[in-house]
């Protein structure tokens, strides 16, 4: 039965626009377990016809039929396919891949088999494969470190391991000994008689071609004379046992495409482990976008949070009602000039306004405060309720608040601020000490909890708080009693603190007592409040706050229809968003930035690659040369280049941490971690490796094998 058939075959080089004719019109047959020796001087066209009977090559014109198939017209992966399971090949020159261990040179094919062997089957099959070509000794050792003849048993191994029908061998006792070639020629007259082989020698060597059943002599790319040798060398026949190992256990094909790909991944690592220092160089653009990518976005995560807390202090639900200016007849009175916020309108907020929390009435105050010979003119007092405290979310650290009894009694008592703590008492503690403002009084009984600058930079401890009426009737009661007396004369009316805060409307706040009466005896007009602070509950509530309070506030001064409000409500709301968006505009800058630097790294790898593909191109040959298809080559280096960003990737990312984490350590700058840039930097790592890796990878993947095969 016939295993080869050629026809007319001719194959003709172009050099320099000249063709130059190489085969001649050869026509052969094989049969099925021949053992055939082709013969002729150097030039004569052996090796071009074994590369076309090898599927290495096509020719020009003319058929070829192996084991009843058409093979000039078949595809480049189909004809890898053949290659990888009918036919084995020894070159003349080995073709071994260096700095791959004999086991792995010999296991290739199987790794490109269509049978999908698992891995340690693979491994056992080639370690058996070189046992009996004994090499047991020898698994671990690279092409380097072997011998001529070793190198030669291993290309044998490598060949025979797919167990197939045809066997290629061009010279392959070329570089051989002549004991070595005595042995290597009785393996393969064995391995043709025992298990039935074809095989097809090219040789020089008349003593070679004499182990053969025929000899085929070329010359001029013609044959021009065959038949059997003069003087047979045929080796007694006599074994009759199994040469070869039964092939390994194959497993199906179902998750095939998943072992392709996890065999591909370990050949990619093995490749790039060849060259650490390479790979590390090529992947420092990714390295370094990674990093740039991750410490930008946790900086960028940390100031904006840090704002957010800043307007979060500030109380981010928090509504301010300052009494307006009020223009009377085109003249504007200007801010405070008419008390308009009451203390009436602040308990109608309350108890009218379902959507507010706490309602805390506040005045203002301006003084020295004096502890001691020590004095400090405070950024703020205010005169309120502990509902203040509620509506800025404002711990009290050490002490106790003041309490509504407190307000209603006047109490002489006050919570101080961090910075006035520092200023007044130093290292003293500040608790149950009096301080005096204005001349009064007031015992310290809390400490406020440290708030920090708040969006404008003012300092918020710097801050001292007594009770509404303590301020209101103590501390600063005498202006209002200037003032009050003008009015009492205008209104003629006289003014007690219970007839403008009328306590039948208002029990939490009861009539002035007759000691307070007589301690400040023309307090009059107390019902001016210089700030209503609400707090909506959340910031979502805030428009429904600010509607609700338009329209309480505005019924209660009788504004009509088209008049303007005679109070201001300010809310931070807007404080907010300017912050966040001009913080996201930089984050977003610094963000393209990174990207560029990323792409940058990405033409790294895209460079690296190409230059391992030149420069492995005989590798790629070799593994085209035992089966590998376009598509194992193209995933081979896809993989590669994909590993190389993920791994510079992951190192980025570590290096950018480690950066924010130097940052937050020596500058003092808020960073926070952030999960999603991780996610997204891993991704962008790996899209940059597809695409970047794409091209060389295709490149690798179209080479022809022949071509690859003689690069040099
Ligand atoms: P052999 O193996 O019999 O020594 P080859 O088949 O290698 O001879 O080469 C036959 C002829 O074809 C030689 O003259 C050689 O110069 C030519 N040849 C082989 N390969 C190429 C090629 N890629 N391009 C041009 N000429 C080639
Ligand atoms: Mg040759």
């Amino acid at each position: 039965m016939e295993l080869i058939r050629l026809e007319n075959v001719c194959k003709s080089y172009r050099r320099c626009n000249l063709e130059i004719p190489v085969l001649q019109g050869v026509s052969l047959m094989v049969a099925r377990g021949e053992l055939v020796a082709l013969v002729g001087v150097s030039g004569s066209g052996k090796s071009t016809l074994m590369n076309i009977l090898g599927c290495l090559d096509r020719p020009t014109s003319g058929r070829y039929w192996l084991d009843g198939q058409e093979i000039s017209s078949a595809s480049a992966d189909e004809r890898a396919v053949l290659r990888n399971t009918k036919i084995g090949f020894v070159f003349q020159n080995f073709n071994l891949l260096a700095r791959t261990s004999a086991l792995n040179n010999a296991r290739m094919p199987l790794d490109y088999s269509p049978a999908h062997p698992s891995d340690t089957d693979s491994s056992r099959h080639a370690e058996k494969m070189l046992h009996l070509i004994g090499l047991a000794d020898r698994m671990d050792h690279e092409p380097a470190a072997l011998s001529g003849g070793q190198q030669q048993r291993v290309a044998i191994a490598r060949s025979l391991i797919n167990r197939p029908s045809l066997l290629l061998a061009d010279e392959p006792t070329g570089n051989l000994d002549s004991r070595t070639t005595e042995d290597v020629l009785r393996m393969l007259q064995r391995l043709n008689e025992v298990e039935g082989l074809t095989i097809i020698i090219v040789t020089h060597d008349e003593n070679v071609a004499r182990h053969a059943q025929r000899i085929i002599r070329m010359k001029d790319g013609v044959i021009v004379d065959e038949g059997p040798p003069a003087q047979s060398q045929r080796a007694p026949g006599g074994e009759t046992a199994s040469l070869l190992p039964p092939p390994g256990a194959q497993s199906h094909a179902g998750a095939s495409q998943l072992k392709d790909t996890a065999r591909a991944a370990r050949t990619a690592l093995r490749g790039l482990r060849r060259n650490v220092m390479r790979a590390a160089l090529a992947c420092l653009g990714i390295i370094i976008g990674t990093a740039a990518v991750i410490a930008m976005m946790e900086l960028g995560g940390g100031s904006s949070r840090s704002i957010e807390q800043s307007i979060a202090s500030l109380g981010a639900s928090m509504i301010q009602i300052d009494p307006a200016d009020v223009s009377v007849a085109g003249v504007s009175s200007g801010r405070g000039g008419r008390a308009t916020l009451t203390m009436e309108d602040a308990e109608a907020l309350r108890s009218e306004c379902g959507v507010l929390q706490n309602v805390a009435p506040s005045v203002d105050c301006w003084g020295q405060v004096t502890y001691g010979n020590r004095n400090w003119r405070v950024g703020r007092i205010l005169g309120a309720t502990p509902d203040y405290l509620a509506v800025r979310n404002w711990p009290v650290a050490e002490g106790e608040p003041f309490t509504m009894d407190d307000v209603r009694g006047s109490a002489a008592v006050c919570l101080i601020g961090r910075t006035v703590a520092d200023k007044l008492f130093g290292a003293e503690s500040p608790l149950g000490k009096e301080i005096h403002l204005r001349g009064v009084g007031l015992k310290v009984v809390g400490i406020l909890g440290r708030k920090g600058a708040n969006v404008m930079g003012q300092d918020q401890d710097d801050f001292l708080v007594a009770p509404l009426t303590t301020i209101k009737f103590r501390v600063t009661g005498q202006r209002q009693a200037t003032q009050s007396a003008v009015a009492s004369f205008s209104t003629g009316s006289a003014n007690t603190r219970s007839q403008v805060y009328p306590s039948q409307q208002s029990p939490l706040y009861p009539p002035q007592s007759s000691s307070l009466a007589t301690d400040t005896p023309q307090l009059v007009r107390f019902s001016d409040l210089d700030d209503v602070w609400v707090a909506a509950g959340s910031p979502q509530n805030i428009p429904l706050a600010i509607r609700q309070i338009t329209a309480v506030l505005r019924d209660r001064h009788h504004i009509q229809g088209g008049a303007p409000d005679d109070f201001k409500i300010r809310d931070h709301t807007e404080i907010a968003q300017t912050f966040a968006a001009t913080s996201q505009v930089m984050t977003n800058l610094l963000l393209v930035v990174a990207l560029i630097s990323l792409i940058v790294g990405g033409v790294g790898i895209m460079n690296i690659m190409l230059v391992s593909v030149t420069e492995r191109t005989r590798e790629i040959g070799i593994r085209m040369a035992v089966g590998a298809r376009a598509r194992d080559i193209l995933r081979q280096f896809l993989i590669e280049a994909v590993v190389l960003c993920l791994t510079g990737g992951v190192v980025g990312i570590l290096l950018g941490r480690g950066v924010s984490v130097a940052i937050t350590a020596l500058l003092h700058w808020p960073t926070l971690p952030s999960l999603p840039a991780i996610i997204a930097s891993v991704a962008v790592a790996v899209t940059v490796g597809i695409i970047f890796g794409y091209y060389p990878a295709w490149k690798a993947s179209r080479l022809d094998p022949i071509e690859a095969l003689r690069y040099e």
